[in-house]
């Protein structure tokens, strides 16, 4: 008999009839004589629902008070389920964050886990129940909703799994695993039997958002297994785990994207020490994280420098950047909100050669411009005009062959 953690995402529970086939799922896991903790999502739309709303009284709500709000959503959905899972003869207790014990930091709208109480949710377990647990959000020390950005649930899931030292946590979703690139963009996508928590570190930080960067981290370090499935489809999903030695290597394991991005250019900025600080120091004040940087070979002792900036930072980063550059006597400031960024990952780059300039080439020849270029040990994006995003996904994808096996 074992302990697993399940994890529903918001369309798994998007209506009551969907709330109720998964409750079934939970049972039939349960008679397969399996202790169970349930996670779950708002209601898939809910959350961006609450945002709005609270947008619609002001564009900067209070934090403090978001999360307040948006931790309703999860609330609505334990109930939901904890009395769909009741309605069919099986025991179940819901609870919010607070309620068991989800101590974050005071972040509030992307706080850390800090550390779980298991107690209560030993004691249902010992009296034959399943506990259902709002996925997404905790309390701080002073007792404040805090919540853990968005996706934060696949969080609350593998953090609850590593407390209760649980034999696995399954991610269940609208896709039946981890593919290759996001299924929507290329349908010849094809789902993988396993892979690395670096890779998928990486996949997840680069824009795969079928699982939260941070839910990653926390598998990672506390070794968690963990496996993402549908709920609407049998199968075995995906299994994330550590490299083993025989494990396939393939040059790329996947393509990942961000729709999010923008980027900024000081053009002309006196090339003497401390100015990549000057420039950046003040963005980041100002609490917005800075991605891709790059800064040109100085000519005529003056140079370039360029960096991206979440989309929606975009408009604030360019007003901080006109200030600072008329304090630097730098010539001009250019920026553009139209463009994503492309990666491609695979712990096998470590040693296939060549691997950056097949990517190069492959979009060079759809007539591709790429503006900027990052690489590191396991992966490389670059940075293009949002109008090649499916294309230049496409391409990439059939020149690594990743359809095949
Ligand atoms: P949930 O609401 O269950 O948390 P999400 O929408 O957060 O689901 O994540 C699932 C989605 O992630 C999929 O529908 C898919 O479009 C997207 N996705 C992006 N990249 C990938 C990938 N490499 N593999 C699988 N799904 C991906
Ligand atoms: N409901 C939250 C969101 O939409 C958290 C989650 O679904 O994981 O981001
Ligand atoms: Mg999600």
């Amino acid at each position: 008999m074992g302990l697993i953690v399940q994890k529903y995402g918001g369309t798994s529970v998007a209506n009551p009839e969907r709330i109720k086939k998964v409750a079934e799922k939970i049972i039939a896991t349960r008679n397969a004589n399996h202790r169970l903790v349930v996670v779950v999502s708002a209601m898939s739309g809910e959350t961006d629902r609450l945002i709005s709303l609270a947008k619609s009284i002001t564009s900067r709500p209070k934090p403090r008070e978001l999360d307040v709000l948006l931790s309703t959503g999860e609330q609505v959905t334990i109930a939901l389920l904890s009395i769909a899972l009741e309605s069919l003869g099986c025991p179940a207790h819901s609870y919010t964050g607070a309620q068991v014990h989800i101590r974050t930091d005071s972040a509030h709208n992307k706080a850390r886990i800090m550390d779980i109480d298991a107690a209560r949710v030993h004691k249902d377990l010992g009296d034959g129940r399943v506990v259902v647990v709002a996925g997404f959000q905790g309390v701080d020390e002073s007792g404040n909703i805090t919540t853990l950005g968005r996706g934060g649930s696949d969080t609350t899931a593998v953090a609850l799994a590593s407390a209760l030292k649980a034999d696995e946590c399954q991610i269940y979703t609208d896709v039946d695993g981890v593919y290759t690139t996001d299924p929507r963009v290329v349908p010849e996508a094809r789902r993988l039997d396993r892979i690395t928590y670096e890779e998928m570190l990486e996949m997840a930080s680069l824009g795969a958002k079928v699982l939260q960067i941070r839910s990653v981290e926390f598998a990672s370090k506390y070794n968690v297994p963990l496996r993402v499935l549908s709920s609407f489809e049998e199968g075995q999903g995906t299994l994330i785990t550590t490299e083993e030695e025989g494990m396939e290597q393939a040059q790329i394991s996947g393509i990942a994207f961000n729709r999010d991005e923008a980027k900024l250019t000081v053009l002309g900025v006196p090339d003497q020490p401390g100015v990549a600080s000057q420039i950046l120091s003040p963005i980041a004040d100002d609490g917005i994280e800075i991605d891709m940087i790059v800064q040109n070979v100085a000519q005529d002792s003056t140079t370039d420098f360029t960096f991206t900036v979440h989309r929606n930072d975009y408009d604030r980063a360019l007003e901080i950047l006109q200030d600072i550059a008329k304090k630097l006597g730098a010539r001009e400031v250019t920026g553009d909100d139209k463009i994503i960024k492309i990666s491609i990952i695979g712990v096998g780059m470590r040693s296939h050669a060549g691997i950056a300039s097949t990517m190069f080439k492959t979009l060079a020849n759809e007539g591709i411009n790429i503006r900027m270029i990052s690489t590191s040990e396991i992966k490389i994006s670059v940075v293009v005009d949002e109008k090649y995003l499916e294309l230049g996904v496409r391409a990439l994808h059939d020149a690594f062959g990743l359809s095949q096996a």
